[in-house]
């Protein structure tokens, strides 16, 4: 699995990091969120799956 956030779309709820923070790291100066590589590590699909589900703009994308 593979996850992407579009930063043009992305508001900085935060959500996706509360949801996975293993995943989501917010940007210090701008609380955006972004991930350090797109591949999900295995054991993740789940907690990722969530978090493109509270994600309140439709920013995170996911490809199986
Ligand atoms: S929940 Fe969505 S809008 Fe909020 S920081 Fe995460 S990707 Fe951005």
């Amino acid at each position: 699995m593979q996850v992407h956030i579009d930063p043009d779309v992305c508001q900085g709820h935060t959500l996706c990091a509360l949801a996975a923070p293993q995943i989501f790291l917010l940007r210090e100066d701008d609380g955006h969120a972004y991930v350090t590589s797109p591949d999900v590590p295995r054991g993740q699909e789940d907690v990722v799956r969530r978090a493109v589900a509270t994600c309140p703009e439709g920013a995170i994308s996911i490809t199986e």
